[in-house]
């Protein structure tokens, strides 16, 4: 049967009308109608303001993994019908990502389990000798892969110039002749400020090194076109981009993934192997993705990962970004109302940014802050550090030996916060969860809790004995 026969019968995907305005840019989630409990009595819609960390299922990803999920078989082996359906859907779907990231002739496209995961395929592909260069501002995932190569980590700029100047410095100051790879965020997962990556790539390429971009927090709000923005590899997490069905990708060159050992040794990745004379045993592996992606593939993730990419296609960035960059402005306008709450930026307030903000509020604990947002409100947003713990303490002006967490002893006015408060939102968002957000805050702020909270396994939880 050919992979056409197979492709003509594999279930059809739902489409998507491209809204006629703004307004109207919100694509359905699951979850939207969802209602939880008040501690203060009642139960409200919730308000789910945590994109960043997971965004919630597009309802046209949960539709077409349902239309797929009868059909499941296994890849790349199978002889049966179904089996090779689902070996045609994977393929097809490496394509769709590779269209949705404008993927260059020769580029790779593997699926991972996530950012953090494509990061540290790359970072165990790294050649001998790699030198690799990446800003203290980054996240964790971007941040610590590199351990066995020799790691520059570039000092927090203040301006989108001053990365280019750091960079371009460091790149100068390098052992000439030997490879190097730079390491930088599309978008903050902090402040949402969005990173001078063309003009990083650039720089990069100057000085003949390579560059892969951390998209987690880009793609889902913006277009990422590999061969525009000219970086090496692009890596990206379904969860963040409505997909969350445990798939991840890492896109770009395929010299050095093919030069490196296979990431998991296993079947899948190796095209023969047989026992040597002398007892042991030879392999021989694949070259092309498969080579990283041994064992049995994620086939409904990476449909789901695809089924997101033609959505948000579909949709039209041209209008999520208008719509998104409205309640961004909305939401700073309102946060702005408030002169306890100071929003967390690297590059300024004028710098462009998408739907993902940080704050602290004086005299707030900001765990204590964010579980009066749920508990009262029931709004979802994070406390912490956000997995980018250097950033956040330059942001928050931490001393060394700083430690932001649940439980710190409640700030007093003017005093510094160890940790933050971060609201982020996506293609789902409806006005009124931005706007709930802002009152919340004001409340709080003017008011004070309505409910007493404790400290329990490290969080802070509405103590169920008290009203305040
Ligand atoms: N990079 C950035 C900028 C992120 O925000 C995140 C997730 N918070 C990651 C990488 C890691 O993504 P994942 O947990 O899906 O591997």
């Amino acid at each position: 049967m050919s992979a056409t026969a197979v492709t003509a019968t594999a279930p059809a995907t739902t489409p998507v009308t491209a809204p006629a305005d703004t307004e109207q840019v919100v694509l359905p989630v699951l979850g939207a109608d969802v209602r939880v409990p008040l501690v203060t009595g009642g139960e409200t819609e919730y308000a789910a303001l945590d994109y960043a960390a997971s965004a919630p299922a597009l309802k046209r990803v949960w539709d077409d993994v349902a239309a797929y999920a009868p059909y499941y078989g296994s890849v790349h082996r199978g002889a049966g019908y179904l089996s090779q359906l689902s070996t045609e859907l994977f393929e097809s779907a490496r394509r769709t990502v590779g269209d949705f990231l404008g993927c260059r002739e020769g580029d790779q496209v593997v699926f991972t389990r996530s950012t953090t995961d494509s990061l540290n395929l790359l970072a165990a592909a790294l050649p001998a000798d790699c030198e690799v260069f990446v800003f203290e501002t980054e996240h964790h995932a971007s941040l610590l892969p590199w351990r066995g190569a020799q790691v520059t980590f570039l000092d927090a700029p203040r301006t989108p110039e001053q990365a280019l100047r750091t960079l371009d410095a460091a790149l100068a100051a390098r052992r000439a002749g030997t490879p190097a790879l730079v390491c930088v965020t599309g978008a903050s997962n902090v402040t949402g400020e969005l990173w001078p990556v063309r003009e990083l790539a650039a720089t990069a390429h100057a000085h003949g090194a390579r560059i892969v971009l951390d998209a987690a927090q880009l793609a889902p709000h913006r277009p990422v076109d590999i061969a525009r923005l000219d970086v090496d590899w692009v890596a990206f997490s379904g969860h963040k981009l409505y997909a969350p069905f445990g798939a991840g990708v890492l896109a770009g060159r395929a010299d050095w993934l093919r030069e490196a050992e296979p990431y998991l040794a296993g079947g899948g990745a190796s095209r023969k192997v047989a026992r040597r004379a002398d007892g042991g045993v030879d392999v021989e592996w694949q070259e092309g993705p498969a080579r990283h992606e041994a064992g049995s593939p994620n086939v409904i993730g990476a449909h789901a990962v695809a089924s997101a990419c033609r959505a948000l296609t579909e949709a039209g960035f041209g209008q999520l970004v208008a719509r998104e960059e409205q309640l961004v402005a909305r939401l700073r306008a309102g946060l702005a109302g408030v002169p306890e709450v100071r929003v967390l930026s690297l590059f300024g307030d004028a710098a462009p940014r998408v739907g993902v903000v940080s704050f602290v509020v004086a005299g707030w604990n900001s765990s204590h802050f964010a579980a009066a947002l749920s508990a009262e409100y029931g709004i979802g947003v994070r406390d912490g550090l956000f997995c980018a713990h250097p950033l956040v303490r330059t942001l928050l002006g931490a001393e060394p030996g700083d430690q932001g967490e649940c439980g710190a002893p409640e700030a007093a006015p003017g005093e510094r916060s160890l940790n933050a408060i971060r609201v982020s939102f996506g293609a789902g968002t409806p006005d009124e969860h931005i706007d709930r957000f802002v009152r919340a805050v004001t409340e709080l702020v003017r008011d004070g809790a309505r409910w007493t909270y404790r400290t329990e396994d490290g969080r802070c939880v509405p103590d169920p004995a008290t009203a305040r």
